[in-house]
């Protein structure tokens, strides 16, 4: 065990892709995140195109000053990848043919792919000798972790999901073993209907009072806003931060959402599957966002029956059974047509609750009366139909998700 106080880890991403802008680089911002968690930090993000030079410069100056330098991307079977040949040269080994990984390589062509195996496909179970080998369970790449000069170095395939298997499975396990490192521990709650600003207003004593090592941060997110308290935790850290967690709590109650580390949907979920109640949604403006909110989630079928993207009047009006005379007089986005459209997709679906929505999201299509970003959301069960009303402003991407959000949130407390 290397006793280190406070390690440092470097990110280093690799892919021509990430430097034009054609792919985001969600690989480092995960990383980060399993890193933090596992009470390791992260120093310093570098991305690179796929070239020679820039690689091995990287490879160079981030390897002297921290102890492990995680590396994505340019493992792919194409020739234009250069970066397994760089490593062999960089630690000064010899490319041979790791047996698990050409067994992986033909077992993933023969049985799930049913394709015929090109050289370049088996040449991706090439690695340098002084690697040790990490198995790529999800793909073809093999993961390799390299050490020198007291740096451990692992490169692994620039596929998210690939990245996320090794990482989960192998580089974080083994890191933790290496390292003492104590994990970080959160606490984190979610709040509606209070701005962050105002939050910040009511929580600065607390704040102020937070043992040393203990921080919060606010985490804003269309109009919700998450806290988290955060520690590097020893185990009477732990005690620590659930004693100032509680106190949390009692500062934001009447805002407080769920005082775990959920998102608005997994909530609205967790409250339906308790409830053994289920859901149907009509949406007009957000298109099915909502819906795709929901099947996201793994075990969604529970409570979640399905719904109707009315985009159209004549569809708000042969599928949901609004009123052709209430759109005519109130218009498609009015508190009139949302709370028929939210009776009608209950009623057709025999879902306990509904929700439906209808929007001017931009950036034409404003009246006189009704400005862009103005929304009517609907909530509907046997008992009540509910209204109400929102104005946003900004773009139409961002109207969606926040009228998604929103819409969510009066779901959950018109649910009781
Ligand atoms: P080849 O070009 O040889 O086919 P590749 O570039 O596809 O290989 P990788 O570099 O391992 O192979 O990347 C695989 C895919 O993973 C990329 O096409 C890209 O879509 C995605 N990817 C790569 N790096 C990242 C990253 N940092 N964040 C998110 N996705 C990434
Ligand atoms: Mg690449």
């Amino acid at each position: 065990m290397i006793e280190k106080k406070g390690v440092v880890a470097v990110i280093l991403t690799i892919g021509d892709e990430l430097l034009i802008g054609q792919t985001i680089d969600t690989n480092s911002a995960w990383m980060a995140t399993a890193l933090n968690h596992a009470g390791i930090a992260v120093r310093r993000r570098v991305a690179v195109g796929d070239d020679w030079d820039a690689i091995w410069t990287a490879l160079t100056e981030e390897g002297k000053s921290s102890d492990i330098v995680l590396i994505t991307g340019g493992l792919g079977p194409t020739s234009d990848d250069i970066t397994k040949p760089l490593l062999c040269s960089f630690f000064g080994g010899e490319m041979i043919t790791d047996k698990g990984a050409l067994d992986n390589v033909v077992e993933i062509f023969s049985k799930k792919l049913n394709r015929p195996l090109l050289e370049r496909n088996l040449k991706q179970a090439d690695v340098p000798d002084n690697c040790r080998v990490i198995p790529n369970k999800r793909g073809t790449a093999p993961g390799m972790w390299f050490e020198k000069e007291g740096t451990i170095y692992v490169s692994m395939p620039g596929v998210p999901h690939e990245m996320k298997g090794m990482m989960t499975d192998d580089v974080i396990p083994e890191l933790k073993k290496r390292f003492d490192v104590s994990p970080v521990q959160h606490r984190t709650l979610l709040t509606a209907g209070i701005g962050e600003s105002f939050l910040a207003e009511r929580l600065l004593d607390f704040e102020a009072a937070l043992p040393k090592g203990i921080k919060l941060a606010y985490l804003p997110n269309y109009g919700m806003v998450r806290l988290r308290l955060t520690a590097a935790g020893a185990k009477d850290v732990e005690a620590m931060i659930d004693h100032q967690f509680e106190q949390l709590k009692s500062l934001v109650k009447e805002h407080l959402v769920i005082d775990q580390d959920l998102t608005l949907q997994e909530t609205v979920a967790q409250m339906l599957l308790t409830k053994n109640k289920t859901l149907a949604i009509a949406e007009s403006c957000t298109g099915g966002y909502i819906s795709h909110l929901f099947t996201l989630l793994p075990g969604s079928s529970a409570y979640y029956l399905g719904g109707i993207v009315s985009y159209s009047n004549a569809l708000k009006i042969d599928l949901l059974g609004v009123d052709p005379a209430i759109i005519e007089q109130f218009g498609a986005v009015s508190i009139e047509t949302v709370s028929q459209m939210a009776d009608g997709i209950r009623k057709k679906t025999g879902a306990d609750f509904s929700i439906a929505t209808s929007g001017i999201m931009g950036p034409s299509g404003e009246t006189a009366q009704k400005q862009i970003g103005f929304v009517c959301v609907a909530f509907s069960s046997k008992e009540h139909t509910s209204t109400t009303t929102f104005q946003f402003r900004f773009d139409r991407q961002r109207n969606i998700e926040l009228t998604a959000a929103h819409a969510l949130d009066f779901l959950r407390k018109n649910m009781g």
